[in-house]
């Protein structure tokens, strides 16, 4: 398909949820190597710390092999991540419609700012195409069970941040 046979997928990743990793299992469809990778913005408040949305990633995914499947972060341009690792394509996941004008707009700044690297759009399984980071957190912060969502460690970590969270507001 593309030269390099490698894509980037940047995302937030607070946290992983099972919809995500149905758009790295089909990407692999595509793509020989997948480098998921947290994008770092200081600006943004997130539940999990870049160290904690690692691991919950790693273990999100490691039914997939490690020599196609890597975990990283990166601060600054998804682009610039991208040409660094030698990847041509961006993979961003899609769910019925809210997605499409963000990822629209972000696909054509991209295209803007590097007219080599491509965006490359791909959706979850239907199962999970009501699944966010943010409905899961929601969820998990009013105490749903989210166990089929997400990975076993990350509804562990959602409860336990939540048990924490709420023991403090107690105090
Ligand atoms: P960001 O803050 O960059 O949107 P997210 O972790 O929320 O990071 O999402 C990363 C990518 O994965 C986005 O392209 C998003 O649309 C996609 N995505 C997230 N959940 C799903 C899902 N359930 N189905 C398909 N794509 C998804």
């Amino acid at each position: 398909m593309l030269p390099s046979h490698k894509a980037v997928y940047p995302g937030s990743f607070d946290p992983p949820t099972l919809g995500h990793v149905s758009v790295v299992k089909r990407a692999l469809n595509v793509f020989d190597k997948i480098i998921v990778a947290v994008a770092y913005n200081p600006g943004k408040k997130t539940l999990f710390t870049v160290d904690e949305r690692l691991e919950l990633l790693r273990d999100s995914l490691a039914a997939f092999p490690a020599s196609r499947v890597e975990v990283d972060f990166f601060q600054g341009l998804t682009v610039d991540y991208a040409r660094s690792q030698g990847a041509r394509a961006v993979l961003r996941g899609l769910r019925v419609l809210a997605d499409f004008d963000f990822e629209f707009q972000l696909a054509m700044m991209n295209n803007h700012i590097d007219h080599d690297i491509q965006s490359v759009f791909l959706m979850a399984d239907h199962q999970w195409f009501f699944v966010s980071s943010s409905i899961v957190k929601e969820a998990a912060m009013f105490g749903a069970d989210v166990d089929k969502l997400v990975s076993p460690l990350v509804a562990e970590k959602l409860k336990a941040k939540f048990d924490r969270s709420a023991k403090s507001h107690l105090i």
